[in-house]
């Protein structure tokens, strides 16, 4: 009699397919277990999910077919880390399957039994000569070179540097109790510092511990990885820190994970995907920038890595640190002192007393028209450069310009498959639609009258560059050389390993003026920077997306957070770190609190909103998304959804508030017309257990020769934006 095994693997996306398939084996596999199983004509990577006590009798007529081979040298995954899979998997409407394996290093879905035994092996002795090509050899060479992960060496073991009181009281805190902590500490408080002290006491008093350490882009801060490479690698082992990121090669992410999985690792540093690492020792999770949005996967299952990591350390009992400045107005609300789930710490001075800066807001409407940067902040641009201090100006959005516009026919540089203008960039002379991709050589004259006189209309941070450029060439630095510009965004540091390099030039002070997006405002710990510029914030002032003033916000005292540093370098300058923002409103409650550093009036008055507005944290929201190939047959769709929940009496409907459909703020995408609809509801669980029995429904709807025309449908819960 043949045994059954339940196997979570991952079907074709959003088929209708139940959540585990069975299969028989000739032993008793225990639960966790890797399997290939065969699945149509293809043989999968699969996670044996449970093993009913007894042999089941299988019905008469139907036949099971065997696992194919269980992966060799892999010890199940543990019952934790499938719970956290099933919980993900319930609470973000997503099969088990999925999200198993999913969170697998891609090698493992891949490779077969034979393969992975051989890299599992210790490595042999190198052989004369091989038939294989070079990169076959890198794949499967487990412990080749090019599969270490890149960290800078070791440094000796160095002292450990005395906390500040703030830091002191606050490890105390995170010692003595459960947690979970909301460290709302200052940008350049020494937050990191009080993680690598609890890390260390950790790791010191328990051998079998393992430590999660969760930023929000890893490849943005190499900084952190060398901080806690330096410190625990000389007393743990080369093998004790690892990364998990997408930046990584397979080879490189399955090593990362066999480590982590086996505890050889005892600190995992990664972004939102490790959350779902194998840790079997796990005992402290931190999540650093915890308000950052890309802790919240956009596509697929998309999950929260900051809610999962709350999850899994009160189903674990390791503890939970989310640090920020900027805290998400979610964890602010939580940590209040009436609310009371987590505990608040807070670390309001910056180390060695510097100052935050001083935020200056220029007037643009008394400014000269149709200037990019006011004449006072050149100057103080200008006076930095002559003292050799450095600038940061932040611009959120890249290319040259926006859209290229005809002023005698009114033709824009419209994507053609989307509903979204294409954006200029100078460099290659190219227009590029940063939603679909879709490239094109900018026309020499218009396209619709031939007018050769097209323009370009707003700025980007190519054309901030070339302005800066402009504007300071006759300026010197203090060693006689002209002012050096440059700029990082995603169009320059596209080749890898070009973002460590311009960071670690910007470090070494090559560079006088940055100007960047977004990816230099963050984390970073820059020590020279005294002057940061946000030249042109106000139009997320103006978004239709609740959510834009506090991510406004956050970017803005983000951004502040990389001037003046290091309180000794500012002293010995004679400098004063500033903040400048130009801003057609000037009165506005943003920058009104920006001004005086005043987090908690900020999210005072924007809870206050959410309250009056029936917003989250006080309600609780899901979306549910079409996409087709008309807007009709979108919206037809979640109409259609409305109304069978309707129609079959779905279980706390009358809970849920469901919205009309509406179409997307970008409406079409590479020729997908998007349409959504919201859910609102006071109650979690309600919403939660409404979804859930929703889902059969969606499945069958979409199945329907009705619904022909739709390309996908998905569900988002705890929706970023809507
Ligand atoms: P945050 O993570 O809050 O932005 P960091 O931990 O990066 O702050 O600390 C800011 C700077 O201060 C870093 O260069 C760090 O090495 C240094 N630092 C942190 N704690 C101390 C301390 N107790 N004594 C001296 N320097 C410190
Ligand atoms: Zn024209
Ligand atoms: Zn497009």
């Amino acid at each position: 009699m043949p045994h059954i095994s339940h196997v979570a693997v991952q079907t074709p996306a959003h088929s209708a397919v139940g959540e585990l398939l069975s299969y028989t084996c000739d032993e008793v596999l225990q639960p966790g277990t890797l399997v290939r199983v065969p699945l149509g004509k293809r043989e999968l990577l699969g996670v044996v999910w449970d093993t009913p006590a007894a042999p089941a009798d299988i019905p008469p007529g139907v036949e099971l077919r065997s696992i194919a081979c269980v992966l060799p040298g892999i010890a199940p995954l543990s019952r934790g880390w499938r719970r956290l899979v099933g919980f993900a998997a319930h609470y973000y409407q997503r099969s088990v399957g999925e999200i198993a394996v999913t969170a697998l290093p891609p090698q493992l879905r891949d490779m077969t039994a034979e393969q992975l035994t051989r890299r599992l092996a210790p490595p042999k002795p190198a052989k004369a000569k091989s038939s294989k090509s070079k990169k076959a050899q890198a794949e499967e060479n487990f412990e080749d070179a090019a599969a270490a992960i890149a960290v800078a060496a070791p440094a000796p073991t160095t002292p450990l540097v005395a906390l500040s009181a703030e830091q002191t009281s606050v490890f105390a805190q995170i010692e003595q109790n459960p947690g979970p902590f909301l460290l709302y500490g200052s940008t350049g408080s020494g937050k990191t510092e009080v993680y690598l002290r609890a890390v260390q006491a950790l790791l010191d008093a328990n051998p079998e511990a393992q430590a999660l350490v969760m930023v929000p882009e890893i490849n943005l801060t190499p900084q952190l990885q060398e901080r806690f490479v330096a410190r625990f690698t000389p007393q743990y082992g080369q093998e004790a820190v690892v990364s998990m990121h997408s930046g990584m090669t397979n080879p490189q992410r399955l090593k990362s994970w066999l480590a982590a999985h086996t505890g050889r690792a005892r600190i995992v540093l990664g972004t939102r995907m490790s959350i779902f690492a194998s840790l079997p020792g796990l005992k402290l999770i931190v999540v650093d920038e915890e308000h950052d949005a890309s802790y919240k996967q956009q596509e697929g299952a998309r999950y929260s890595a900051r809610d999962l990591a709350l999850w899994r350390g009160r189903d674990t009992g390791s503890k939970v640190i989310l640090g920020s400045a900027t805290p998400s107005l979610e964890s602010w609300y939580a940590s209040d002192g009436e609310v009371g789930r987590y505990q608040r710490l807070e670390m309001p001075s910056r180390i060695g007393a510097a100052a935050l800066p001083r935020v200056r807001l220029v007037d643009m409407t008394q400014q000269p028209k149709r200037i990019v940067f006011s004449p006072p902040l050149i100057d103080a641009i200008t006076d930095r450069v002559k003292r050799g201090e450095q600038s940061l100006i932040l611009l959120n959005r890249r290319g040259f310009a926006p859209v290229l516009f005809c002023a005698d026919c009114n033709w824009k540089s419209d994507c053609p498959h989307c509903s979204a203008h294409q954006v200029f960039h100078k460099g290659d002379r190219t227009l590029r639609c940063h939603h679909c991709g879709f490239t094109q050589r900018v026309p020499f004259a218009c396209p619709s009258c031939g007018n050769p006189d097209i323009l370009p209309l707003g700025k980007g941070t190519e054309q901030l560059q070339e302005e800066l450029e402009r504007l300071l060439r006759n300026v010197q630095r203090p060693d006689g050389d002209p002012a050096r510009v440059a700029r990082i965004d995603a169009d320059t540091t596209k080749a890898k390993g070009s973002l460590e390099e311009q960071l670690a030039a910007m470090h070494a002070g090559d560079i006088d003026v940055l100007v960047g997006t977004q990816m230099v405002a963050k984390g970073h710990d820059f020590r020279r920077i005294t002057l940061v510029a946000a030249v042109q914030p106000d139009s997320a002032l103006y978004s239709s997306d609740y959510r834009a003033p506090e991510r406004l916000f956050c970017l803005l005292m983000q951004a502040a957070g990389r001037a003046g540093r290091d309180a000794l370098y500012v002293k010995a300058q004679g400098s004063a770190p500033e903040m400048w923002i130009q801003t057609h409103d000037a009165q506005h409650a943003v920058y009104a609190a920006l001004k005086r550093h005043d987090y908690p009036a900020f999210a005072k008055q924007q809870l206050q909103e959410r309250l009056d507005a029936g917003m989250p944290p006080y309600a609780f929201q899901a979306i549910v998304r079409a996409d087709a190939r008309t807007q009709e047959a979108a919206q037809a769709f979640l109409s259609a959804a409305t109304q069978v929940a309707k129609d079959a009496g779905l279980p706390y409907l009358d809970e849920v508030f469901i919205y009309p459909p509406i179409p997307m703020a970008v409406q079409r995408v590479a020729n997908v017309e998007r349409a959504q609809m919201l859910l609102e509801a006071t109650n979690r669980s309600a919403l939660l257990r409404f979804l859930n029995s929703w889902q059969q429904y969606l499945h069958w709807l979409r199945g329907l020769p009705d619904h022909k025309g739709l390309v996908r449908w998905l569900v988002d819960v705890d929706p970023l934006s809507i």
